[in-house]
């Protein structure tokens, strides 16, 4: 059987927001993930839109398509090529849970959740000529996953080739996010088992690796086995954590001696009431400022999520929270306008009080307002969003924030790292097209590498954070 695996790209290749660093990052690690539930007689093919042109020209058996919020429509019209073929046309992700019967007009089966219990089903009822229009993934467990299938992954093409997830979910229940959606139904955090987990670490080249978990703090017994497991593997990694999980116990102290060198923290607003709205529980009575801290003690960068337009926000929200973030050292600061996805509360919520404004879903990218604001008028918070970018990242902000640092060596990991992400598109551009961004990598190792005796200089402004 010829089986094909596309990921549709994200954004068009042609428009102005399109960074071919950003979407050249990680390798399509789902679709891989499920083509390891193949029969070793299945031809697979696995195509990247982001990275490669999709071949039109072939004529698979099966075709299997994650879709995106902002994908939905490539992915829907690559649905129609392959079914005119003559194509069997499988659909999943987080679009297809959050909206199945729009999924469902494109798809012969869609997949609801997460896919490795429901997947294999899938095939072997395909294989037996009685595949179910709806595959509904209620049994949740990563016990004995086959090893994700790298073969098909075009490494060359990433700059981080060496992603990873080990964990499924996340304990929280943000109303914004789509975790809950995704999971309903069943487990909304479940782990790997962790010698398979570091079966997975052993199985990848190099050094560098990148948890793409949502939370890999959020277990604290599974973590703590798993960077126990890790220590003289000689790795250096980047992963996503919460403020809450970064100040309590010694976690943190235990995953910087496995390698941690960069987190993902959403710290996402300052207004005590904005956290409550969203049932941001975890940050309430939380210092990001400790947190901030601790970490630069520990000598690990801090990418801060940040997101524009709840509706305590005012004007000040965009220079408050860029002012923050330099004078705090951020390395990289990730901005989003509020976004109500489909099938999420905060959805819910927003159309029970008529307040969504577009059904367009190419808009629902984090960069466009989709809704009735509350504080902010549309236009105030569009361009209080792009204000924020290009003010975190001017040259003299990079500086002043890599400055905070005392360690001359963490100064400049600090400024390559926010200078070569965001400064240097044309450089970028030129590795991707001349298919050398694999020399990047040891690059980016370096910049990861431990500093000795860190010691954090103490921001000048008085704390704002304790929210
Ligand atoms: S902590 Fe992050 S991943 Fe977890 S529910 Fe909230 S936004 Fe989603």
């Amino acid at each position: 059987m010829k089986v094909k695996f596309i990921l549709p790209s994200l954004a068009e290749a042609k428009s102005p927001l399109w960074r071919p660093i950003k979407y050249s990052l990680f390798p399509p690690l789902g679709m891989a993930t499920l083509a390891a539930y193949l029969d070793p007689g299945d031809e697979a093919i696995l195509q990247d839109q982001h990275v490669e042109k999709i071949d039109l020209n072939d004529s698979p058996d099966l075709v299997v398509i994650q879709v995106y919020i902002t994908n939905a429509g490539r992915a829907y019209e690559l649905a129609r090529h392959y079914r005119d073929q003559g194509a069997y046309i499988a659909l999943g992700g987080l679009h297809v849970t959050s909206l199945p019967e729009e999924a469902a007009l494109h798809g012969d089966s869609i997949f609801l959740g997460p896919g490795e219990v429901t997947f294999p089903q899938f095939l072997k009822d395909f294989r037996q000529g009685r595949p179910k229009k709806r595959y509904f993934s209620d049994q949740r467990s990563l016990a004995g996953i086959p090893p994700v299938r790298r073969d098909l992954i075009k490494r060359n093409r990433y700059l981080v080739p060496n992603s990873l997830v080990v964990t499924r979910g996340c304990p929280h229940h943000c109303d914004f996010c789509y975790k809950d959606a995704f999971f309903e139904g069943g487990k909304g955090f479940y782990v790997q088992q962790v010698d398979e987990a570091l079966a997975e670490i052993d199985r990848l080249p190099g050094k560098h690796l990148y948890f793409l978990d949502d939370h890999l703090l959020g277990n604290a017994r599974f973590a703590t086995s798993l960077f126990e497991g890790m220590k003289g593997m000689n790795r250096v990694f980047q992963a996503a954590s919460t403020v809450d999980a970064i100040l309590r116990g010694d976690l943190i102290e235990k995953a910087a001696k496995a390698g941690l060198r960069s987190v993902f923290i959403g710290f996402e607003t300052f207004s005590p009431q904005n956290l409550r709205d969203s049932n941001k529980k975890q940050n309430l009575k939380r210092d990001y400022q400790a947190a901030v801290n601790r970490l630069h003690d520990l000598g690990i960068m801090i990418n801060g999520s940040f997101v524009f337009g709840l509706d305590d926000d005012d004007q000040d929200v965009f220079k408050r929270t860029v002012d923050w973030g330099v004078e705090n050292a951020l390395t990289t600061s990730t901005y989003h306008i509020l976004t109500p996805y489909p099938g999420t509360a905060l959805f819910k919520q927003m159309e029970s009080q008529n307040r969504i404004t577009t059904r367009n879903w190419s808009l629902y990218d984090t960069r466009h307002v989709v809704f009735k604001t509350a504080k902010l008028s549309a236009s105030q918070l569009e361009e209080g969003y792009w204000w924020a970018y290009r003010e975190f990242y001017k040259w003299s902000n990079i500086l002043k924030a890599s400055l905070k640092h005392e360690h001359v060596r963490h100064q400049l990991k600090h400024l390559a790292y926010t200078g070569g992400w965001k400064k240097f598109e044309g450089l970028w551009k030129l590795l991707i097209n001349s298919g050398s961004l694999k020399y990047m990598l040891p690059v980016l190792e370096a910049i990861l590498s431990k500093v000795p005796d860190i010691k954090q200089k103490q921001p000048d402004t008085a704390s704002l954070q304790t929210v």
